[in-house]
């Protein structure tokens, strides 16, 4: 009877794991597939004790497991409270390094405890571990250029591809020794399966390090897929269905999410796998060209977007880092209350997340149905009096259409067509790329320097009654 409950509970929650992805794909359902996540995420959890209570039915286990859990959820929910929303991308990159090593660990135990030696569980065991050890090592390198521990710029070893296809036909031969090794005794293997631990560790080290510029968002969606991936071949070792089709979901959509950040930027899904296609080297210096911007004023700005008829506001990372959304959201209603047009144009890649702007849009609770995608806008920008580029650099560089730069080729917001282009930022600081904006000089541009938040009050305030 229980057993047949806690398989109950699994249907349940893989069911409750597809609705919250549906749920996740558009803003209006995304916090009910949130929940939705959470309540399908509890009760497996729920099952899965009481699964393993079933098997082994004493008091220490049992205390054992509540605390790893209890120990879990405190640091979890410490972590999620005390995360910045500009510190989300570092934040999911740790968790995925998290799944890739908890999955090498249950390899290792799952083939410390089989006695039986079946060629199916020993593939299992040997693919789940090289999956994690990549996706651990590969996700830390992600974090560190993500909170700048490391620099953002790819690491160009001579011959890299070479490198990644000794490494992983290295593993290929290791896991010929293995399984053969296997099949004569359980000592023998032990020595192939740890040097591709190895190697898988340093595959995954430089397939990341040698991704840099504006190409990192492909790579955290991939250490999502291939941590889903690392998941589901944990739970082929363990016997665990529930481990299995939640990681077969995870890999899936994540992958899902790479082929469409790719086609975004316009890369090949291919050499994304294969590591090193945002490499090309170009000469990176200040993003303004000193002397030769035009500065203005909140007070000009607010005076120009009195006397417009259109605007496009184009958010990127620095209105998370302001959270500049709120005055924004503010100063939208207020020139829409004036019956002038204001939508939004979102770039795929803008932000540190994928829909890092949307997320921030509906949280200051901006209508869904005037913010755009760069694809359905990118025409509107030449009839449009004016537009506003809130902390965005890489995601409106037209040197993107230029060869020779680490975001050649990557399709960009059209903004510098617009009869006027005002540019929140600070100072001369780069944007995620370091590629220099030639839009910041353009003759119908100008910058409007200071934190944007701060700009966005100030125009808010010089706006008339
Ligand atoms: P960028 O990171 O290119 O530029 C951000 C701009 O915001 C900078 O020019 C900075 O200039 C300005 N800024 C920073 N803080 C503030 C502030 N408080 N007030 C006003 N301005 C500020 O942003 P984009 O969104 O255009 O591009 C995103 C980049 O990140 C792309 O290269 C993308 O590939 C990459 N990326 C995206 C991920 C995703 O999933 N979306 C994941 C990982 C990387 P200054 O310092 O002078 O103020």
């Amino acid at each position: 009877m229980i057993n047949q409950l806690v398989s109950a509970t699994y249907i349940v929650s893989c069911l409750l794991f597809v609705l919250a992805l549906q749920g996740l794909s558009k803003h209006e359902t995304a916090k009910r597939g949130n929940a939705l996540g959470v309540v399908g995420m509890g009760l497996a959890l729920l099952a899965a004790i009481v699964d393993m209570m079933q098997g082994r039915p004493n008091t220490t286990s049992l205390a054992l497991l509540v605390a790893a859990v209890a120990i879990g959820a405190v640091i979890g929910i410490v972590k999620a409270f005390r995360v910045k929303m500009t510190g989300m991308p570092q934040l999911v990159a740790q968790l995925h390094s998290f799944v890739g090593l908890a999955a090498v660990l249950v390899g290792y135990n799952s083939y410390l405890k089989s006695s039986v030696g079946s060629t199916t569980h020993e593939a299992e065991t040997f693919i789940g571990i090289f999956i994690g050890a990549i996706t651990f090592t590969g996700s830390i390198v992600a974090w560190a250029k993500l909170a700048e521990r490391l620099p953002s710029r790819p690491l160009l070893l001579p011959a890299h591809n070479l490198i990644n296809l000794a490494l992983l036909a290295g593993c290929g031969g290791l896991a010929y020794w293995f399984i053969t090794a296997a099949q004569a005794g359980k000592s023998s293997a032990w020595m192939p399966l740890v040097l591709m631990t190895v190697l898988a560790l340093a595959l995954g080290f430089h397939l990341v390090a040698a991704i840099g510029g504006a190409d990192m968002p492909v790579v955290v969606s991939m250490l999502n897929s291939y941590s889903g991936w690392a998941a589901a071949f944990a739970g082929f070792t363990i016997g665990a269905d529930i481990l299995v089709v939640t990681g077969a979901l995870v890999g899936s959509s994540g992958a899902i999410l790479s082929y469409i950040m790719c086609r975004a930027m316009n890369r090949s899904f291919l050499s994304v796998i294969l590591g090193g296609f945002g490499s090309t080297t170009t000469q990176l210096g200040p993003t303004v060209d000193a002397g030769t911007e035009r500065e203005t004023t909140p007070a000009a700005v607010a005076e120009l977007l009195w006397n417009a008829e259109e605007v496009i506001i184009t958010p990127g990372y620095g209105m998370a880092v302001a959270q500049a959304q709120y005055p924004v959201a503010e100063l939208t209603k207020r020139l829409r209350d004036r019956g002038i047009t204001v939508r939004f144009g979102i770039h795929p890649v803008a932000g540190r997340l994928p829909g890092h702007m949307n997320v921030l849009l509906a949280e200051a609770k901006v209508p869904y149905d005037i913010v755009y995608e760069m694809d359905e806008i990118n025409d509107d920008f030449a009839h449009t009096d004016v537009v506003l580029v809130i902390g965005a650099n890489d995601t409106v560089n037209p040197a993107a259409m230029q060869p020779g730069t680490p975001i050649s080729g990557m399709p960009v917001l059209h903004v510098w067509e617009a009869h006027n282009v005002v540019v929140f930022k600070r100072g001369r600081g780069a944007g995620y790329a370091g590629v220099p904006n030639p839009l910041f000089t353009s003759d119908n541009a100008a910058l409007c320097f200071g934190d944007a938040r701060t700009t966005l009050q100030a125009i808010l305030a010089a706006l008339p009654a």
